[in-house]
This record gives C-alpha cells, sequence and structure tokens, in this order.
C-alpha cells in the first residue's frame, strides 16, 4: 500500500503564492522551480504537481493526487460537471476571496435575463441557476476574457468572477446579481487508503492550524483592575483572557487570543475603557 502523498496546486497564477506558502508554513518544505511540474518535499512524504487550476479537481476526483487547493468557484462548476464526483471539501482556507456575479452595462436585473446571451467561463453553475429561477437563456462557455463580449457585441451580459470590481469597472460593466462567494478549499479524494489517511490527517491538522493563524491575533495590553471586566468583553472572539498582576497593585496585564480580527475602531474602544499599551501581533501556528 502506497504512503507517499500526492498534493495538486495550481503552478502559476492568483493561488500559486499562497497555496506554496500555506504548504511551507504546514512545515512541508519543497524547492519550486518555475516550470517544473512535480516537486519532493523533503521532511514529509508529499510530492506536490503544480498545474492548471481548471485540472485540480479532476485530478483529485481520479485519485492522481490525494489532495488539492482550488478556488471553490472551480470546485463546484466541476462537481456538477460530474454529476457523482469522488472529492471531499476538508477546509476553506480563507485566501483568493472572490464572488461569481452578473454584470451587463446597464444596471439589470434577473428577470431581464430572459432570452439573453450569457458569457460565463462557469457555464454548468449559470445554467443550473437558470434551471432553478426558470429563466431561458443562452449561455456561451469563453475561458477568457469574458468581460469584453458585451463589447464586441456577442453576448448581453457575463457571469464572472469579481473582487475589486475594477475590471468591470473599466469594461463599463455593472454587476447586478453574486451567484456565489468564493475562497480557496482544500478537497481530498473520498478512496485514499488507511496508510495515506494517516498523512492526510496530520497534514489537514497542521493546515487547519496555519488558517485558524491567520484569522487570529494575540492582544496584550494593560487596565486598572475596575476595568477588566469592561475591557475582556470588547475583545473579540476570545476565550478566557489571562490576567496577569503588574507591579502597580491596582493594574493587571491582559492576554487574549482573539480568533477575529482586530481593527483599529475596536483598539480606540479598548482604550475608551481604560485601556493602555494595547499591542495586536500575528500568530504564527496554533495546535488545538
Ligand atoms: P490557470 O492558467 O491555472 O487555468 P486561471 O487564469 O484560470 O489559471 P487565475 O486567474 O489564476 O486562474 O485564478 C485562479 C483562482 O483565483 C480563481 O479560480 C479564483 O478562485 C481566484 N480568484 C480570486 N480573485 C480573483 C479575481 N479577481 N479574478 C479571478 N480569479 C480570482
Ligand atoms: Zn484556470
Amino acid at each position: 500500500m502506497k504512503s507517499r502523498l500526492t498534493i495538486a496546486i495550481q503552478g502559476k497564477g492568483r493561488l500559486s503564492k499562497e497555496s506554496v506558502n500555506l504548504l511551507n508554513k504546514s512545515g512541508i518544505s519543497f524547492s519550486v522551480n518555475n516550470g517544473n511540474l512535480l516537486a519532493k518535499a523533503k521532511n514529509f512524504p508529499i510530492d506536490i504537481l503544480f498545474v492548471r487550476d481548471d485540472d485540480i479537481p479532476s485530478l483529485v476526483n481520479n485519485g492522481i493526487a490525494d489532495i488539492g487547493i482550488v478556488g471553490d468557484n472551480v470546485l463546484i462548476e466541476k462537481i456538477i460537471e460530474l454529476k457523482n464526483s469522488n472529492i471531499k471539501k476538508v477546509l476553506d482556507l480563507g485566501f483568493s476571496r472572490c464572488k461569481l456575479s452578473f454584470a451587463a452595462p446597464a444596471v439589470k436585473n434577473i428577470s431581464s435575463l430572459k432570452n439573453k446571451i450569457i458569457a460565463t467561463s462557469y457555464p454548468n453553475i449559470v445554467r443550473k441557476y437558470l434551471i432553478e429561477n426558470n429563466i431561458t437563456a443562452k449561455v456561451v462557455n469563453f475561458n477568457g476574457s469574458v468581460e469584453l463580449t458585451p463589447y464586441i457585441g456577442i453576448a448581453d451580459c457575463i457571469c464572472d468572477l469579481v473582487s475589486s470590481g475594477a475590471t468591470l469597472e473599466a469594461n463599463n460593466l455593472v454587476e447586478f446579481k453574486e451567484l456565489l462567494k468564493s475562497q480557496a478549499v482544500l478537497i481530498i479524494n473520498n478512496d485514499i487508503n488507511n496508510k495515506k489517511m494517516l498523512y492526510v490527517e496530520k497534514l489537514i491538522k497542521r493546515i487547519q492550524g496555519v488558517v485558524n493563524a491567520n484569522e487570529s491575533k494575540y492582544v496584550m495590553l494593560n487596565a486598572d483592575s475596575s476595568d477588566v471586566k469592561a475591557i475582556c468583553k470588547l475583545l473579540p472572539g476570545s476565550e478566557s483572557p489571562t490576567l496577569i498582576p503588574l507591579e502597580d497593585t491596582n493594574k493587571v496585564a491582559i492576554h487574549a487570543l482573539c480568533q477575529e480580527p482586530v481593527f483599529w475602531e475596536t483598539m480606540e474602544k479598548l482604550k475608551a475603557k481604560g485601556a493602555s499599551s494595547i499591542l495586536v501581533m500575528p500568530v504564527e501556528k496554533i495546535l488545538n
């Protein structure tokens, strides 16, 4: 029974850098040589396959790769196409966030899609949406430059990925309906053998630890003992904070692991409740 794992990640594109970072932070070291299809990790039984993102769900589905990192948008599209897939989504990874939306040259609504031509790289998701909403329209598949199709007159509207909205604006398109929100996700093949599964579980725990840490901050501040209750209430997503006595007997240091972002507004509120010397620090890894 083979125990060495294979993970498929995007070789070149918007997911690549963060996918490599995530694996490195999970303690997997390998060298990335531009253009190489395969890298072998030195300190974990795993090979890394660098491929096009569209191929990742199929590679995991047929077991050529045991694990993959891919955008949820690409995964959902493939799962509809496959009907019966062998892929399990195990973790949201918190990067490459975007949404899949309808957009058109002038603001429209969903009912105005009737009998129109919609250009998209996600024909299965769009067709499913149209069927569910009883709308008849023509869906045409484009694998690139979808945003140009209304301008050259080959589509009335598009369904494409949006992050900042700058590409839509540059092409005079207005977003009028969001279909889904997406981010990078970790997927695994459903039939991984027991020997491999031990390593897959270990890897998932490590990756989960890195993702949790990315979303967490360690907050340290000083406060009068009388203000502790009010201050602790304001610390976002913290469990039981640690209180440390200070030399000045009226004062304590409060340390808390906050599992949600700590914004400037929160820090200003903490200060207004009497907190001083507020430090917000990044967290590298968390093992629960
Ligand atoms: P490939 O050559 O591997 O097929 P691609 O051009 O299809 O690459 P990229 O543009 O690198 O793909 O995007 C990969 C993924 O990054 C998308 O599927 C999506 O999940 C995510 N993403 C995040 N923000 C955006 C955005 N603004 N536009 C497009 N994709 C985005
Ligand atoms: Zn692609």
